[in-house]
């Protein structure tokens, strides 16, 4: 298209916004200019897994190529680019400066502090400019303060129900598909001894060149890339081939092991699309119309527990935790609900503890980028709750290890749903258990150097005298919470000298943590 005559027109794009269905690229314009940039601010606001940082780099990499191919101008900056400024705004500046663009515009990002950052430029400059939307999310940043307008808490539940509604997603008419907005009592369930889940698909990406620029520039990182090839999907094929694998291989007991946890397998029957739909390579509404039209042709392989499962986790939390981050933030950032303050021991960075479902699920999270949510949740987001550690050391950590690891996504959940630092905003009560629920769940207790079933002594399991020691040390914040007031009432019950032995087997174990 000829548009000589419209200004000549400079558009950032984020790493994270690698949406090819993006309204931008639907037609192709002479005056326009798209920019991506690999830059400091971004490796350094906090030290990243290597996969992370590699991943990215080779997502934008090959979306700059395709719309390059696609007959679009775009300018990509690499890091060891030598007119690299380092940061988003002096590189605009220089461009816009030297190539004399006369209009700038920008996708709202996901992050509130580049958000803010992008505002504040904008502000400074003398050429007209404009931020559209992503068109990647269902919902818009005020839809949930909107929706509970009024109302005391969030309730995903209630979330979620309207946009199955607003958006006719496995609905008869105005009632849920099935009869039922929740199939929670069927999923659930352990994975059997009998059961191997599918190896899961992965790719071969070559990550030599990105690395050693990487490692040239002296960017620090955590975990491994061994070997140097990237497992994780870097272009839209990648992306749509793991939705395929997951529809073709994995719906089918999504739901039924939704919360297993196996040795046998590091990703049970989760999707893994949590990357490539965060980078926006995968829409949430193409993700959701693959599983719900697979159920609908295969009813009798694709159960609606299984479907609803996975619709819940994309529609309801997704789009709820987006909600949260947009109408909390920035005071999300400094909550501290319980005023926790111990630092992470550092086998967090190393996985060296006896502690097998935390030795497991870290050397995991530190060799994959990847470890599943109830890994994430009730195996090491669990111990932090209980052991008392400050929340902006869990978020750090959480934020720099997992390849899916973007702030509004990851603080909610971090800080909301598993840390309880939002005192209830996130979640009605915190997310905390002893040892029996991961046994129940997993199969880490069996071959751990602890034991599951002891309370106290050498060897006693540490989640048990953490789990007591947490609630009688919150009690004044917990007791009145109507989901927790049966712990109270257990705990009261047990004789005073098991109470104090747990208590005392607890704070022995809290003043070693780097022992474990
Ligand atoms: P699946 O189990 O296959 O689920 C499918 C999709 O549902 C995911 O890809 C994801 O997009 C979405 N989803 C599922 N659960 C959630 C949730 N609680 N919140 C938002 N989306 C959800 N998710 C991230 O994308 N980035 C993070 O940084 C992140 N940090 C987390 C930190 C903690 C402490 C916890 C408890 C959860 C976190 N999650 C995060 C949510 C969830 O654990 C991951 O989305 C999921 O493990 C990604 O793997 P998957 O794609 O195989 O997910
Ligand atoms: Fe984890 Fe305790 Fe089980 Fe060991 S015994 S795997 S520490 S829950």
């Amino acid at each position: 298209m000829n548009s000589s005559h419209l200004p000549k027109t400079l558009r950032l794009l984020l790493g994270d916004q690698l949406n090819e269905q993006h309204s931008w690229f639907q037609i192709q314009e002479d005056n326009v200019t798209y920019v991506l940039m690999e830059v400091r601010t971004e490796t350094d606001y906090v030290k990243h897994h290597i996969q992370k940082i590699c991943a990215l780099f080779l997502s934008m990499r090959s979306f700059a190529e395709r719309m390059k191919k696609a007959g679009n101008n775009v300018h990509y900056i690499r890091l060891s680019d030598p007119k690299n400024k380092g940061g988003f705004e002096a590189n605009l500046l220089a461009m816009i400066d030297e190539e004399g663009f006369q209009r700038f515009e920008y996708q709202l990002p996901d992050e509130y502090r580049l958000d803010k950052a992008l505002k504040t430029f904008c502000k400074q400059l003398n050429i007209a400019f404009k931020a559209v939307d992503s068109e990647h999310f269902f919902t818009k940043r005020s839809d949930l303060p909107d929706f509970f307008h009024g109302k005391k808490n969030y309730l995903m539940e209630f979330f979620y129900r309207d946009l199955r509604k607003r958006f006719n997603i496995l609905m008869d008419g105005q009632q849920p598909f099935g009869g039922q907005w929740n199939f929670d009592q069927e999923n659930r369930k352990k994975l059997p001894a009998s059961d191997i889940p599918p190896e899961p698909l992965t790719f071969h990406n070559d990550a030599n060149t990105v690395f050693a620029e990487i490692q040239q520039a002296g960017v620090a990182y955590i975990g491994q890339i061994d070997p140097l090839e990237l497992e994780w999907p870097i272009d839209r094929e990648q992306s749509l081939q793991l939705l395929q694998f997951f529809i073709d291989h994995l719906l089918e007991k999504f739901g039924t092991y939704e919360d297993a946890m196996s040795m046998k397998s590091w990703s049970v029957y989760h999707s893994r699309l949590s990357f490539a739909l965060n980078c926006k390579m995968l829409s949430p509404a193409e993700v959701i119309d693959a599983a719900v039209t697979a159920f609908n042709q295969k009813p009798e392989s694709i159960s609606i527990n299984q479907v609803e499962g996975f619709v819940r986790q994309i529609l309801g939390w997704r789009e709820f935790m987006r909600g949260v981050y947009w109408s909390k933030m920035p005071e999300f950032a400094q909550l501290n609900f319980f005023q926790h303050d111990r630092s992470l021991p550092g086998w967090f960075w190393n996985g060296k503890t006896n502690m097998n479902c935390l030795k497991h699920s870290i050397n995991q999270s530190l060799s994959k980028a990847y470890a599943h949510h109830i890994q994430r949740l009730m195996v090491i987001g669990n111990f932090c709750l209980l052991a008392g550690i400050h929340p902006d050391n869990v978020d750090q950590w959480y934020l720099g290890i997992y390849i899916d690891a973007f702030e509004w996504v990851e603080i909610t959940n971090t800080r909301g749903m598993s840390q309880f630092a939002d005192g209830g905003i996130v979640g009605s009560k915190p997310y905390v258990s002893s040892a029996a629920y991961i046994h129940k769940m997993s199969d880490y207790c069996g071959t751990c150097h602890y034991k599951k079933d002891l309370k106290t002594g050498e060897n006693s399991c540490p989640f048990n005298s953490f789990y007591w020691h947490f609630h009688h040390e919150h009690r004044s914040l917990l007791e009145k919470n109507p989901r927790i007031g049966m712990v109270y009432k257990t705990w009261d019950k047990m004789a005073e000298e098991k109470r104090m032995d747990m208590l005392q087997q607890a704070k022995h174990y809290l003043k070693n943590l780097e022992q474990l």
